[in-house]
């Protein structure tokens, strides 16, 4: 028998977990998390590293390769240079990476990068700290501290995820693009999608990247460029610079036909798409004393629930749950 794979109904090979380690955060995005925001689920039923490294060990049995700690923000939670290190020795786990809002990393970047992560994505919306402080409710200068000092740690790549929104930070899309090229770091623009009732307020400020990227063929020299492992972003690159630029267009131009993803809460609920319902709740497993093959049976039938793809243009009042309850 070959190597182990998760195979959808739709001929997808799931290879990839994002691994949503809280649903807390220390930043409230408008269009992410509601302002004061507090019913957060209780830790008791966040799943412990070992049952996280339980469940990772059988993902990887079964093919998955990579995996991307998520949240709510990752860093909040204590510990995570453990449970990345947990992480990264599990056999078959080849690419550990992380998302992060950056405000906590001057501080834990190091061991981090020693766990085994080798890269991150980073959120930053806008470079002007009154304006950064309208969107999230942070410090702009707390953000860049973490950011230079990911880089001083040797994270490669670096990429910069900036939410366009139009009327809101838009106008800031080509000093986003020099701040990147001064920095050497990679940038991807992203459409706002309509998830929860934050997001859905967002949807008033949607720009489709395709007039983003025209505007930035006035300034700059694009063209098409790739990215190893650029997932479901379009990439092009400046002309002359090192910068690769991607764009993330689920609502434009959905990518759900190369979708190789799911997501699991904190909670220890699997999710089958960020855009739809579909799940399966592992922690009664976990709790309820399975052993690997009925955890690894129970795995592959929740694929089997994958759906084809969002529904976020045609029903965008379907999801409930807000970003960082799935983990973005
Ligand atoms: N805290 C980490 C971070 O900042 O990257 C990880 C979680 S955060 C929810 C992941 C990403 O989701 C962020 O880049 C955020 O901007 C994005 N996001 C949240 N809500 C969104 C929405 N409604 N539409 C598009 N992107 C969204």
């Amino acid at each position: 028998m070959g190597p182990m794979r998760l195979i959808d109904r739709f001929g997808r090979t799931i290879e990839y977990v994002r691994l949503s380690v809280t649903d807390r955060c220390d930043l409230r995005c408008f269009y992410c998390m509601p302002k004061g925001f507090r019913d957060f689920q209780e830790p008791d039923h966040w799943l412990t590293f070992d049952e996280i490294e339980r469940v990772m060990g059988a993902f990887a049995r079964l093919g998955v390769r990579r995996v991307r700690l998520t949240g709510g923000e990752p860093l909040v939670r204590k510990g995570l240079p453990d449970l990345a290190r947990r992480l990264a020795a599990l056999p078959g786990v080849e690419d550990l990476s992380l998302s992060t809002n950056c405000t906590r990393m001057a501080r834990h970047a190091t061991d981090l990068h020693a766990a085994g992560i080798s890269r991150i994505n980073v959120s930053l919306d806008s470079l002007r700290p009154e304006r950064f402080r309208q969107i999230t409710g942070g410090r702009l200068d707390k953000v860049m501290d973490g950011l230079m000092a990911a880089s001083a740690a040797g994270f490669a790549p670096i990429k910069i995820n900036m939410v366009v929104m139009g009327g809101v930070n838009d106008d800031e899309v080509g000093d986003m693009v020099e701040f990147c090229i001064e920095h050497g770091f990679t940038l991807r623009f992203i459409e706002t999608m309509p998830m929860g009732d934050t997001g859905r307020s967002a949807s008033d400020h949607y720009l489709d990247l395709r007039e983003v990227r025209r505007r930035l063929e006035r300034r700059f020299d694009l063209v098409p460029g790739v990215m190893p492992g650029g997932g479901p972003a379009r990439y092009v690159q400046v002309a002359g610079t090192d910068l690769r630029i991607g764009f993330i267009t689920p609502i434009s131009q959905h990518f759900c036909e190369t979708c190789n993803r799911v997501r699991l809460a904190a909670d220890g609920t699997l999710y089958m798409c960020l855009g739809q319902e579909h799940n399966l709740a592992l922690r009664p497993l976990l709790r309820g004393g399975a052993d690997d093959a009925e955890l690894e049976q129970a795995i592959r039938r929740a694929i089997d629930l994958k759906p084809e793809r969002h529904e976020f243009r045609e029903k965008p009042g379907q999801v409930v749950r807000f970003m960082s309850m799935t983990g973005g």
